[in-house]
């Protein structure tokens, strides 16, 4: 396993992608959305990989938005798109925007450009369970 390490504009959002595949082989999308338009996103996923999301305290603000199934995960100081998360029963996936943490390996590569709005609303579901990373994420308390 690989373990890519980055972080939002200020760090108090901190990721670590572990992948057993070589950075070359993720995939690389731009969603034509007009969330992610805005904010330039580049993403990646892979089922295969883990990744660990850590936060300081109070430094995620979550924005929904659409059908509002999943939450972009918004740095509160430094206004970084860090990652997007869906919250099942059992388990968390995202996809992580690359760009936003600066993650190794991605800077030269050319985005796939991703439009998924004919997609139902079971579609857009199965796809994120499907290709989305198996996520942890931490919210440190704050200390006394
Ligand atoms: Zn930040």
């Amino acid at each position: 396993m690989t373990t890519l390490a980055g972080h939002c504009h200020c760090g108090a959002i901190r990721v670590e992608f572990e992948t057993g595949k070589p950075v070359a082989e993720l995939p690389l999308r731009s969603c034509q959305c007009g969330f992610c338009r805005r904010h330039g996103a580049r993403t990646t996923s892979d089922p295969t990989c883990r990744l660990h999301i850590e936060a300081a305290p109070g430094s995620i603000n979550r924005y929904r938005f659409g059908r509002r199934a999943v939450e972009a995960l918004i740095c509160d100081e430094c206004g970084v798109y860090v990652a997007s998360l869906l919250q099942t029963e059992t388990a968390a996936f995202a996809t992580l925007n690359v760009a936003g943490v600066e993650l190794p390996g991605f800077a030269d590569r050319t985005a796939e450009p991703a439009i998924y709005d004919e997609e139902t609303d079971e579609e857009r579901l199965a796809r994120r369970k499907a290709r989305w990373t198996p996520t942890i994420l931490v919210e440190a308390l704050p200390s006394a």
